[in-house]
């Protein structure tokens, strides 16, 4: 049987979580980037970064940790690299802050980079995307996330759960949007799972031993295991450079050793690079472009095949409808964060 729980408009959410954020002395304009991206996991059935995530921002916003008036800054670095210094302040106000000039960039380039630095990040990368996809081009997206990740074959956390993802324009259809953590599963799927009891599927995780385990709280104790084996591994280390040392940001094991334990985002950048279809095809006498299109219909062909973002675009148009349900017991728990 299902939690009791209360429906809430997509509206309401994002009101409740604004009205949190303001509460604990958070500036409005890194308040109402969040509380977007919030509604926004919710509407799309992506809870784990849903309201659950305010508990972590108002303990890092009372413990100090995150600058609640920080005033992002955008620099053009070099010709289509651009930055943002977030000053010590949250990953989607300095996104907020960067992301037209990132899109401008690369319309006029072909290729453009923007990094993310000097922020704390622990929001769904799909939401950075939406923009930038939605301005016709393909970008990648990549963060390090908590320090909480054993490489394959070893027996201790090392790295973050580190997600990537990437985006594609399509034609008057929804666009194409995978976004997945290198890690076995999202962290904050296992804390949602030890909150509801439930036991890890095998493969998962290992405790503080370095044995296999199945329960949240000893994987949380311990590490989780990348996904796909060396594979995995050897993207999240990618991302670990890319998102760390490339652009002047910790590693997710470095950014660790700085945290307080507030349960708040870890510190630690993104990097997004756009690219222009129409830029990176200009002049030729034929392209390929519309083969895109043929590859997504010949995938649906075969039955039991989905394409990723399929189920949260679904999501979004149901929630859209008929609001989503938020449990009873995040609520009672989120009423608390108001009070000070
Ligand atoms: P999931 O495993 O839930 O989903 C990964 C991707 O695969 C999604 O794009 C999903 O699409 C797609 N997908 C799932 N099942 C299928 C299927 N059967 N066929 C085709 N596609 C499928 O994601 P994770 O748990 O790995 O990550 C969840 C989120 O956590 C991500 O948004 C990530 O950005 C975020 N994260 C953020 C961190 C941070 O520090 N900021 C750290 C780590 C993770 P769909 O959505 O439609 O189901």
């Amino acid at each position: 049987m299902d939690a009791p729980s209360t429906v809430m408009s997509i509206a309401e959410v994002e009101a409740l979580a604004m009205s949190i954020l303001r509460a604990n002395g958070l500036a409005d304009h890194q308040v109402r980037p969040i509380a977007r991206a919030m509604a926004a996991a919710e509407a799309s059935e992506c809870r784990s970064h849903g309201l659950y995530r305010l508990i972590g921002y108002v303990g890092s916003i009372r413990s100090g940790r995150v600058s609640v008036a920080a005033q992002p800054r955008l620099e053009r670095v070099a010709g289509s690299f651009l930055r943002v210094d977030g000053d010590n302040g949250l990953a989607p106000a300095a996104h907020a802050a960067g992301v037209a000039a990132l899109i401008e960039a690369a319309k006029q380039n072909g290729i453009a980079a923007l990094a993310l630095t000097n922020c704390y990040h622990y929001s769904a990368l799909w939401h950075d995307l939406d923009p930038i996809v939605d301005a016709g081009l393909a970008c990648w997206a990549f963060t390090v996330g908590q320090c909480i990740v054993a490489p394959y074959g070893g027996n201790r956390r090392l790295m973050g759960t580190n997600p990537i993802a990437f985006g594609w324009p399509r034609a008057g259809e929804l666009p194409f949007v995978f976004d997945f953590a290198t890690s076995a599963v999202a962290r904050g799927e296992i804390e949602l799972m030890g909150r509801a009891g439930k036991a890890l599927p095998p493969g998962w995780a290992i405790d503080a031993a370095g044995e296999p385990t199945l329960n949240a709280a000893q994987a949380l104790a311990g590490a989780l295991l990348p996904f796909g084996g060396h594979k995995g591994s050897a993207l999240s280390r990618l991302v670990e450079l890319i998102a760390g040392p490339l652009i002047g940001e910790p590693t997710s094991w470095a950014a660790a050793a700085l945290d307080n334990g507030d349960g708040g985002p870890p510190l630690g950048g993104e990097l997004l690079i756009a690219m222009s279809p129409a830029v990176f095809t200009s002049g030729m006498t034929h392209d390929w472009r519309e083969q895109a299109e043929t590859f997504f219909a010949q995938a649906r062909e075969q039955p039991g095949v989905r394409l990723p973002s399929d189920r949260r675009h679904e999501a979004r148009r149901r929630s859209d409808r008929n609001g989503v349900a938020v449990p009873e017991t995040l609520l009672m728990e989120l009423a608390g964060l108001s009070a000070g």
